[in-house]
């Protein structure tokens, strides 16, 4: 596939979705980068058909078989890298070095990882429980998993979404965003090269509102894996009540940055910035609300102001440029809508950078979806700008005088996702860690992650877990196998109904 066509990805096939051409645009231009045919109800019938009738083999098939494809599907990427990290810049604007250094290295990493993790799926222990059974647990893989994926790490998504499924057995049909579809099906097409049967792997591009309702409300699909909303989460939740299908949600974050008295400030405003605006804050992980002890705010609000002042927004494929714009144009308007309400009712804005302009070779931003960072300063604790998800290059500062303060504002969202705390002090760094209501906790330090450790939310951030032998966990399921030791036709137990000659109260 060459990345102007964006087909579907069924049993192995390329064929193009039998719905309207839609373009993908270049976020930091506004120009087409290709349009494609969406995905429709009828495109979604055929990938889950294919993944139904894959999965009988791929369920049978050994952990060190599947080991081994993931293996290859990792050399794949790797060849693949800098083909992934130009694709994946031109349809989502994030600069070329986040590509380089973040979402290929992190999926290659990952594939690596679920290689490795799908031989060590525990789950053969036996043993007797009652005198006369011998029981055993088997680990089984669910089935056909339907996948929902977002646009912000529309590789990276792809390879969380598709990993854990298919080590543990399953086989999947992968929505991603509409606006981002290309990477994920580079990395269907990968994994056919590396060897992976035909349907194991299904991709099928296409909108929310028709692809995406038809494959979470599909009775073909046993489990649903979402990242996305936390509004449109709960939607696909609800679409899977009736058929009681098994649900995984990767949902909104609204992450708390808590900077102690004794916290070292450079390295607490180096971190804010890098984790504020990773990605221009379309991370669902990224640092949004930085609460400052008062004797820090000013020096806080500055240093952040300064280094704000100096990032560079520019061509997303240029090295040098370290800030993309907006996914679109209407996500970009959201943002500045939130902004600007925020100021209307009094926090003070603070966008000391400089918007991209023309370069000497012709790029030209001017149809892009930019909007430079900005610190908000001055905002109160229950607004919308401190309560809800913005998804853009903006952080808060507010600023608190005491640690039981600190720690309740930051817990004071419906999300929890991440959270950081910056000390210096061992045991508030351990009080923060334990209090602080989030999936992942950082101390002195926020964004990074690792594929042996888990992700995943708590409360309106969802449930369930990527990454790590957790999300393996999530894509399987337990069976209990009890087998009879006596072979006694008539079972001792069987005194609860039958009137033995020895019976009566064991009481
Ligand atoms: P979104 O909820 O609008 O869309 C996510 C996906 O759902 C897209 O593929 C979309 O087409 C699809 N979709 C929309 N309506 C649907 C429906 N009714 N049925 C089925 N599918 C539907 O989110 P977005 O704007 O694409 O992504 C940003 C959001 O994703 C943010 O809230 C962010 O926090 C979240 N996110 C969370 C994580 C995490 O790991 N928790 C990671 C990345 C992004």
């Amino acid at each position: 596939m060459s990345s102007s066509r964006v087909p579907c990805f069924v049993g192995g096939q390329l064929v193009d979705g039998g719905g309207e051409q839609f373009p993908v645009l270049d976020p930091a231009t506004g120009r087409v980068v290709t349009s494609y045919p969406l995905a429709v109800e009828a495109d979604v019938d055929r990938a889950v058909a294919a993944a139904r009738a894959a999965f009988g083999g791929w369920s049978a098939t050994t952990p060190g078989e599947r080991s081994e494809l993931l293996a290859a599907l990792a050399v794949e990427l790797r060849s693949k890298a800098r083909e992934l990290a130009e694709v994946e810049t031109s349809q989502t604007g994030k600069p070329i070095k986040l590509s380089t250094g973040f979402d290929v290295p992190g999926t290659i990493d990952n594939t690596a990882f679920f290689g490795g993790a799908a031989r060590v799926l525990e789950g053969s222990a036996a043993g007797e429980y009652s005198a006369d059974h011998t029981s055993m647990i088997r680990r089984e893989p669910i089935g056909v998993i339907g996948s929902i994926a977002p646009w912000n790490y529309p590789l990276q998504m792809a390879g969380w979404k598709i990993l854990p499924a298919v080590a543990a057995g399953n086989t999947i049909v992968l929505k991603p965003a509409e606006i981002t579809p290309i990477t994920a099906l580079l990395f269907a097409e990968a994994a056919q090269a590396a060897g992976f049967p035909d349907g194991v792997i299904n991709v099928v591009p296409g909108t929310g509102s028709d692809a995406g309702r038809a494959l979470v409300a599909h009775p073909g699909v046993d489990m649903v894996s979402f990242t996305g909303s936390t509004a449109v989460g709960r939607q696909v939740m609800a679409a899977c009540a009736p058929r009681a299908a098994r649900v995984h949600l990767e949902l909104g974050g609204k992450a708390p940055f808590v900077v102690f008295d004794d916290a070292d400030l450079d390295a607490a405003v180096h971190g804010a910035v890098a984790a504020a605006l990773i990605n221009t804050g379309q991370d669902c992980t990224a640092a949004t609300r930085a609460y400052v002890h008062e004797s820090l705010v000013e020096a806080f609000v500055d240093g952040v102001a300064d280094l704000l002042a100096g990032l560079v927004l520019g061509d997303p494929m240029d090295p040098a440029t370290d800030i993309g714009p907006l996914s679109s144009a209407r996500h970009r308007d959201k943002v500045a809508a939130m902004l600007a309400a925020a100021q209307s009712s009094g926090a003070r804005l603070i966008a000391p950078g400089k918007p991209p302009r023309r370069n000497r070779s012709g790029w030209d931003p001017a149809g892009g979806f930019w909007q430079l960072p900005t610190l908000v300063v001055g905002a109160d604790q229950r607004s919308p700008i401190v309560q809800d998800e913005i998804f853009g290059p903006v952080l808060t500062v507010i600023g608190f005088r005491g640690d039981d303060e600190a720690l309740a504002l930051a817990n004071d969202s419906p999300f929890g996702l991440a959270a950081s705390a910056w000390t210096t002090n061992v045991r508030r760094a351990l009080r923060a860690s334990a209090e602080l209501r989030a999936g992942t906790v950082w101390i002195n330090d926020h964004i990074p992650i690792f594929s042996e450790m888990p992700h995943g939310g708590y409360g309106a951030s969802g449930f369930g877990k990527d990454m790590s032998v957790y999300s393996l966990h999530e894509y399987s399921q337990i069976k209990h196998v009890a087998m009879d030791r006596t072979g006694a036709a008539r079972k001792d137990w069987h005194r609860t109904i039958f009137a033995l000659p020895d019976s009566g109260s064991r009481l």
